[in-house]
């Protein structure tokens, strides 16, 4: 049975029935090479007529349990994409600064600028997960922040701003297959900490509070996409498809030059 990916907006989810083994009409990684390669090629083409036109901008935002693969889709999908358009933005335990204003302030202030791609490892979202799951504000403050969002992000598309929300889905099992795999090799201690052990008890928690964010913050001007993450290459190949999906649809053009190309001779 296919699997959708964008939640409906208005909907009302669970997320016990999306699949995080789930690869569409694809049996393994290397069925997915070849489409993959072209995805990418295409959306270097394409990051490089956003950066030409300079009209539109497009803002990423990954979410996930702890070892979900953020880091990985960042590497996979965006491989083929220069630099110099694109942004990553990790959010973290806010600074003493960040804490002292309202919490979107961080966020608009890294929002991508035009003809350039923004990724958020992490983003405002944080506040209505982490933050609603270990009562870092009253509820009273968490509660009215879904709409504060849908507001802020509906005043960026409205700017020209292209939103995209993922979440990276794995399963309970294999978050502990991946935690294990972390401890068992000391090339990847670095990327454990123990936080990433002390969350795993709250998974319920986090499930709950992740479907109140797809129930209420997916719209129809910033839709979220539940993408099944168990399997790395098939979450990279969905999330490069819908990249290159939503720039295709901008139907963007090269600019007119700015003065009579056939009137410029370029001296010997
Ligand atoms: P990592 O993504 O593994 O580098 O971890 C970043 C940590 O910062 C995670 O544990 C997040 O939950 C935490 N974090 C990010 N944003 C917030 C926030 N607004 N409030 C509290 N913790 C946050
Ligand atoms: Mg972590």
């Amino acid at each position: 049975m296919s699997q959708p990916f964008i939640v409906t907006p208005g909907s009302s989810i669970c997320l016990a029935d999306y699949d995080a083994n789930y690869t569409g009409h694809y049996r393994k990684k290397g069925e997915t090479k070849s489409p993959l390669k072209k995805l990418q090629k295409r959306l270097g083409k394409l990051q490089e007529l956003l950066y030409a036109e300079s009209q539109r901008a497009l803002l990423i935002i990954l979410q996930g349990m702890d070892t979900c693969g953020k880091d990985g889709t960042i590497r996979g999908v965006m491989s083929g994409i220069n630099v110099q358009g694109c942004d990553v933005v990790n959010f973290k335990v806010p600074s003493a600064r960040e804490a002292a204003h309202d919490f979107l302030w961080r966020a608009h202030r890294v929002v991508p600028g035009k003809g350039t791609i923004g990724i958020f490892n992490r983003s405002h979202y944080e506040d209505v997960l982490v933050a609603r799951v270990h009562n870092l504000v009253p509820e009273k403050v968490w509660a009215l922040r879904y709409q504060q969002i849908n507001n802020f992000e509906k005043m960026l598309v409205e700017n020209g701003t292209v939103i995209l929300k993922f979440f990276l889905h794995i399963s309970k099992d294999e978050q502990r297959t991946r935690l294990e795999a972390r401890l068992s090799n000391p090339a990847k201690h670095w990327k454990i900490t123990e936080s990433d052990i002390r969350e795993r008890a709250y998974w319920n928690d986090y499930m709950q509070a992740y479907e109140a964010v797809f129930n209420t913050c997916s719209t129809e001007w910033a839709p979220w996409h539940i993408i099944p993450a168990n399997k790395k290459w098939y979450r990279n190949l969905v999330i490069t498809e819908r990249v290159v999906e939503t720039l295709k649809k901008l139907d963007m053009k090269y600019p007119e030059p700015t003065f009579d190309i056939s009137q410029i001779a370029i001296e010997e």
